[in-house]
């Protein structure tokens, strides 16, 4: 057996691996991740290196390949772990170790921090006073002068202050951390704003609640499990506004009390800074953030301080799971439904079972939370994988609003061709009477307006990829997959006609007719044109929460996030547009996000209205959300995931196959399902007929395709799928791993690609 090796753990030289033998007396323990000793070079030096690849077959003549000189024992370190988890990954999702391990290494930095460095008190101005006395006393002159310039001038550029006040960096060693920070340090980078820092350094904590009867015992029952060494992960089902993130910061507490560090998954949407400042105001320093906007290197300087024990916990969307925490004590994850937690790119793998994996390799626990769980994890809970918890009630003010669902077909039979049911135009006028605020929320899932003919039927697509494109109130046509924009038609290109126009509402739309219907109202859009700066996103959220608006205008953004308690109205307007999706989660998508936007109504102390409106009045997950009920939502679902075979109720592996021309990508597809066939055939257990199907007993994979994909073109690349689809998931990736190799071998489709995705979140 050989292993591959690498030496240096960043990201820019992964793929460096060197292969050595495995002497016969270290086989048991030359696993992946396994540190190893290795001679290096020319004479006799050794290097510490991490196997990250085993094989059978040597990549140079047998007699050229050293041997590994140790595999030494001793406490696992975190980069071993890490190395593992990259290895379980590519196991389970399919990609190349190489993209695997770039998934868990942070980023190493090489850009050089250019902002001044600056020196700032972490205390009191009262402490500070006491501290530069007692130098003053003390006669550490250096310390004094220091203290002093501080107390003057609040905060110091690191560099100047060192030259002109004649000190040196060790003089100021022993303050730092207690008395003084520097700012902008390439490796103590505090992501949180200083402003911030300040604002819950002055206030001193933020209101801390006591927690209420079901919520202690939650939190109770689970550090009782921590305690006793119990792993099982839980599931709390909890309404929004039950407060569920009260219970994670009360487990968060005893865990790093006990010595551990914890990691704290949010989506990014949902990473607000009114969040962040909750945890800060809890934990103080010993927090951070992680977000997409960061650079790698400030990421980087991220996982140094958890690496250095420099934080005990962090928060952040997916990516935070591989935070490199050397004693990881538990793994939080809110919203736990989120499509954002599966990743998009190879491996495509889901946080929730890598956070399961990632804290079985460690014996650390996971919490997960939500209001409307995912299929997957409430059927796994419900089944006893899980231990469910469930907070069915809000926990501070605000009672469950009223929801009304709106037909619709009834509007226009009565003539009423506003975007606005009758209802709800009579509430919004109320509200804005009474000055309360009021959220329109637009479903747009597979509804941005598009430009059609109404002569001919063609609908302006973009030239890259096979998606219509969205017009936009300048004029323009928008592809959001990619970019393009182009000026829109006057005459249809295919006929000639004149009648070409927009189809379907957006967000710009929908302000045009408030401004139309309520001339006097203020109001606020958000989607992704007015929220392309970096802040944009929060900027409009406080905006509105300040009340300096009427009314807030958006799509899925504004469910998630700030608490708005001046808001008493929640239209939803065209609820059921996601139910058109082509893929098997769209009742599900609709159900959360309807019970989702419900959520936001009531959080005050007045009474508030929720008004669905709907084609589709009598759709399960219209009438459950409009019931407020999970429960009955699940069971439909299930049912329906049964009958058809969907995940949970079976597995599916997609193999998408992508290339420039069309005929190779439909060849390539047709070949992998090919070998697939020949695969099966193989491995069918003994005695039964090796036959593959479309229906499927226990022993049979279905197969389905290859066809183009629903999105059949993206970025000028065509793009085909084959569905595999069978109850056990092992047998899935056994399938993946000997399409993986032949992958290897063959190389169907050089220049293209072939990506691997497990029980898929998004159409293909
Ligand atoms: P969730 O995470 O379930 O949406 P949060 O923890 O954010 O819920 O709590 C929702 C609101 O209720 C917050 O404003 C929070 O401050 C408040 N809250 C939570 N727990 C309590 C409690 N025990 N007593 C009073 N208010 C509470
Ligand atoms: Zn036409
Ligand atoms: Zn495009």
């Amino acid at each position: 057996m050989y292993a591959d090796i690498i030496v240096d753990i960043s990201s820019e030289n992964l793929d460096k691996t060197y292969q050595y033998r495995i002497p016969e007396e270290l086989a048991g323990r030359a696993v992946v991740g396994a540190p190893v000793i290795i001679p290096f070079g020319r004479g006799t030096r050794t290097i510490r290196g991490y196997i990250v690849g085993l094989s059978e077959e040597p990549k140079l003549k047998p007699e050229k390949i050293k041997p590994i000189t140790a595999v030494p024992e001793g406490g696992i370190v975190i980069e071993s772990r890490l190395i593992s988890l990259a290895y379980w990954i590519k196991q389970n999702y399919g990609a190349s170790m190489n993209e695997a391990l770039r998934t868990v290494i942070p980023v190493k930095k090489s850009v050089k921090q250019q902002v001044a460095r600056r020196i700032t008190a972490v205390c009191t101005r009262e402490e500070l006073t006491r501290e530069y006395e007692e130098a003053l006393r003390k006669k550490y002159a250096a310390r004094a002068r220091l203290l002093n310039a501080l107390l003057l001038e609040g905060s110091l550029n690191y560099e100047e202050t060192l030259r002109s006040l004649n000190l040196t960096a060790a003089a100021l060693k022993p303050l730092i951390g207690r008395v003084i920070q520097i700012e902008g340090d390439t490796v103590f980078r505090n992501p949180i704003p200083e402003g911030v820092r300040e604002t819950l350094a002055n206030q001193g904590n933020c209101p801390r609640h006591v927690l209420n009867e079901r919520q202690q015992r939650i939190a109770d029952s689970i550090i009782k499990d921590y305690e006793a060494g119990i792993r099982k992960p839980c599931l709390i089902h909890g309404v929004t506004g039950s407060g569920k993130t009260e219970v994670y910061m009360e487990i968060i507490d005893a865990v790093v009390k006990a010595g551990y560090q914890v990691i704290m998954l949010i989506p990014e949407i949902a990473l607000t800074y009114q969040t962040v400042c909750r945890f800060y105001a809890r934990f103080g320093e010993r927090v951070s953030v992680m977000n997409s906007r960061m650079s790698a290197g400030e990421r980087f300087d991220q996982s140094v301080r958890a690496k250095e024990g420099l934080i005990d916990i962090m928060i952040g969307p997916r990516s935070a799971l591989f935070t490199p925490f050397p004693k990881l004590g538990l793994i939080i994850m809110d919203e736990e439904h989120e499509g954002s937690y599966k990743s998009e790119m190879p491996p495509k793998y889901h946080a929730r079972e890598t956070a399961i994996e990632r804290a079985r390799q460690c014996g650390a626990m996971v919490v997960m939370g939500s209001a409307t769980p995912s299929i997957e994890a409430y059927s796994r809970a419900v089944k006893g994988e899980y231990t469910l918890y469930r907070l069915p009630e809000r926990a501070g003010a605000g009672t469950p609003p009223s929801v009304w669902v709106e037909d619709l077909r009834e509007e226009l039979k009565a003539k009423n061709r506003s975007i606005f049911s009758r209802r709800l135009r009579a509430m919004m006028e109320d509200r804005l009477q009474k000055k309360q605020q009021i959220m329109l929320f637009i479903n747009r899932r597979g509804f941005a307006g598009f430009v059609s003919c109404r002569s001919c039927g063609h609908v302006m697509k973009c030239p890259h990829c096979d998606i219509s494109l969205t017009s936009h109130n300048d004029g323009s046509l928008v592809c959001h997959y990619c970019g393009h924009r182009q000026s829109a038609p006057k005459l249809c290109p295919e006929c000639g006609s004149p009648y070409i126009a927009g189809f379907g509402i957006g967000t710009q739309k929908v302000e045009a007719m408030v401004h139309k219907e309520f001339p006097g109202a203020r109001v606020v859009r958000m989607d992704a044109d007015t929220t392309r700066t970096k802040e944009g996103h929060e900027q409009i959220l406080k905006a509105f929460a300040a009340g300096d608006a009427d009314i807030l205008i958006g799509t899925q953004m504004i469910v998630k996030g700030h608490d708005f308690h001046r808001v008493t109205l929640v239209g939803i307007l065209a609820a059921d547009l996601s139910l058109y999706a082509s893929d098997y989660r769209a009742s599900e998508r609709t159900f959360e996000l309807l019970l989702q936007a419900a959520g936001r109504a009531g959080r005050g102390s007045l009474a508030g209205d929720v008004v669905i409106q709907t084609y589709h009045p009598e759709h399960y997950s219209i009438q459950a959300a409009a019931r407020g009920s999970y429960e009955e939502f699940y069971h439909r679902e299930m049912a329906y995931r049964r009958m058809l075979g969907y995940p949970p109720a079976s597995h599916i592996m997609v193999v998408l196959v992508g290339a420039k021309q069309e005929e190779k990508a439909e060849q390539t597809a047709a070949a992998v399902k090919e070998k697939a066939e020949e695969v099966l055939a193989g491995s069918a257990p003994a005695g039964r007929e090796a036959r593959v199907g479309e229906s499927g007993t226990d022993a049979l994979v279905s197969i389905i395709g290859p066809a183009p994909a629903a999105l059949a073109r993206a970025n000028d690349v065509y793009r085909y799928v084959v569905y595999f689809r069978h109850r056990d998931y092992g047998k899935l990736t056994a399938l993946k791993d000997s399409l993986e190799e032949w992958i290897e071998n063959v190389n169907p489709i050089s220049g293209g690609s072939i990506q691997f995705d497990f029980d898929p979140m998004v159409a293909y």
